[in-house]
């Protein structure tokens, strides 16, 4: 049996089970979701998370009955019997299409469903299914409509996926790169600035600042030019992408300027494109790397913002590569192995690749993708790189390689993408000279290697559950002096450090050392430098790391080192 029609049909037993421990309650809906379900209900009374034991009791006594699931096809009018005192099943009646309406009778529940289910409650292992919490979520996810309970459940195969999916739930809460942004002082979010928005603070910003001066470093050393676009531009331009026609629900309204319309960028192409075609290109130049730190934005529903992961307004690695078709698969090779020499510096060496191919709105000819899909096949092939087909999800103008990273609890995050476009260079009519001196059509690579700065980031706070490699951490060094008469030899560690170009604090504020010390590892600052009597007379510092105390090291040895550690961008 598949675990969707048990987890679905689990949804179905919690709303038998809250119907009989809460009688009166007006039944939402209750689909299968990714590792689990939920249900949502309009409850006598307010919910507590305490009783959730209590109904997953319920339904483990439910389950033992061997209840059948029995589907059933009634008319419009029937259906309207049965549910007449269940508002919200009324309104989806209503608005059903067809004359005939599918209800599935599960003991002495009954619901509006097509299922499929499983046959019988028998089928559901007993032990590899959890009730996990409550939320309010409204009805249709509408505002203005009234406020239910959902109540979630996971479901697994066996109870050994339950419990170690469990752990890994309560690893990650641990590390949730929201709560590890506000309390290290990153990043943060304010209403009044509006929702996805992400608010930089001045550690934040270091942190940014690191990674983008690693890829300036890395992409220019690869070729790449760097350029800067703005961020909007006229309706015009993204009608001629193709953006206005085939992305528009992902981009925000025109912006009216001197009775022309403008639009927020949602991508950076368009932009590189114009740059390109400033000038008549020849083969000798190509292949032409353009790269970007570029602000896009693009709507995202409130209800799937997330913290840093899944914002309305980011900064995408963004560059665009354009060579002859004959290029093609030495650049996507040179492309993919660099992109991997990235991902491994940040510390991430698994990841699931996948192939994405022609989804159901594209543009260009079916020839075209599938020449370009080839070409990406036989790349990954070349590289011997595993990857899963994920077909109908490449983007409307071409096939593409996306790659999601593991972090260290084994969850995939998107993050690499790269893009074979054989219609914007068509749309934007762009060429080069070939070597006969004709006129020719260059195939356009977009690419983003660590996808987003804030996605990455928060994905990189997760990983490192917040203490990141040393070359990332915006404060490397915390000089703690023991008492105020060792204050001014704190201050000359700290210019010292400093003058070596080592992110240093000092903690000076009149309190005991242990607090001092406290707060520096709250921090997850790297290391802490305690200096009393016997450090000052002796021109050394009481290293302490990961909350343990590594003794008493000579200033210099102690900067030697750490300027190692820094230079080699050692992963944990
Ligand atoms: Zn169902
Ligand atoms: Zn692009």
């Amino acid at each position: 049996m598949k675990i969707e029609t048990i987890r679905h049909s689990l949804a179905h037993i919690l709303a038998a089970a809250v119907q009989e421990l809460y009688p009166g309650t007006k039944f939402g809906i209750g689909p299968e979701i990714e590792n689990g379900f939920y249900y949502d209900f309009d409850l006598p009374r307010a919910l507590t998370p305490t009783e959730l034991p209590k109904i997953e009791k319920k339904m483990r006594e439910l389950i033992k009955q061997s209840v059948k699931f029995e589907k059933k096809i009634v008319s419009k009018n029937e259906a309207k019997k049965l549910f007449k005192d269940q508002p919200y099943k009324l309104e989806l009646i209503d608005e059903l299409p067809e004359a005939k309406v599918f209800v599935y009778v599960c003991g002495k529940f009954t619901d509006l469903c097509c299922g499929p289910h499983i046959k019988n409650s028998k089928e559901i292992p007993l032990d590899s299914f959890k009730l996990t919490k409550i939320a309010g979520a409204y009805w249709r996810g509408n505002e203005k409509n009234p406020m239910l309970t959902r109540i979630y459940g996971v479901a697994f195969k066996t109870k050994k996926e339950l419990d170690n999916h469990l752990k890994v739930e309560a690893e990650a809460e641990k590390r949730d790169h929201r709560v590890l942004g506000q309390k290290l002082e990153l990043f943060g979010f304010d209403e009044e600035v509006g929702a996805g928005l992400p608010l930089w603070h001045p550690k934040g910003t270091i942190l940014r600042k690191i990674i983008e001066d690693y890829l300036y470093k890395e992409l220019t050393s690869q070729g790449y030019q760097w350029i800067v676009s703005p961020h909007i531009g006229k309706l015009d331009l993204w009608k001629t992408s193709g953006h206005w026609e085939l992305y528009r629900e992902n981009m925000y309204s025109p912006i009216k300027i001197d009775e022309e319309e403008y639009m927020l960028k949602p991508m950076n192409c368009p932009f590189h494109v114009k740059i390109y075609k400033t000038k008549i290109r020849s083969y000798k130049e190509l292949p032409i790397k353009y790269a970007e730190l570029g602000t896009v934005y693009r709507y995202e529903k409130s209800g799937v913002l997330h913290g840093l992961v899944r914002v309305r307004g980011f900064t995408q690695d963004d560059a665009h590569i354009w060579c002859p078709p004959e290029q093609l698969s030495a650049e996507l090779t040179k492309l993919l192995k660099h992109g991997f020499k990235i991902l491994k510096t940040f510390g991430f060496k698994d990841c699931d690749i996948y192939l994405s191919t022609r989804p159901e709105k594209y543009a260009g000819t079916l020839k075209d993708w599938e020449k370009a899909t080839n070409v990406l096949k036989y790349v990954l092939k070349k590289l011997k790189l595993k990857y899963q087909l994920d077909p109908g999800s490449g983007v409307f103008y071409g096939p593409k390689i996306d790659i999601k990273i593991k972090d260290s609890l084994g969850r995939p995050w998107q993050c690499t993408t790269i893009q074979v476009d054989f219609n914007l260079p068509e749309k934007f009519n762009m060429n080069y000279i070939t070597k006969k001196g004709q006129k020719q059509r260059p195939i356009m690579i977009h690419r983003a290697l660590i996808g987003s700065i804030e996605r990455f980031i928060g994905v990189l706070l997760e990983h490192y559950s917040g203490s990141l490699p040393l070359w990332l951490m915006p404060v490397q060094v915390l000089v703690i002096p023991v008492g105020s008469r060792h204050e001014k030899y704190g201050k000359t560690i700290k210019e010292q450090l400093s003058n070596e170009g080592i992110r240093v604090g000092l903690k000076d504020e009149n309190e005991t050392v242990s607090k001092k010390i406290r707060e520096g590892e709250i921090q997850k600052i790297p290391y802490l430098l305690v200096v009393g009597d016997k450090e000052m007379k002796t021109k050394s510092v009481r290293v302490r790391s990961k909350n343990k105390d590594l003794g008493i090291m000579k200033l210099t040895n102690f900067i030697e080192k750490i300027k190692i550690e820094i230079e080699n961008k050692k992963p944990k």
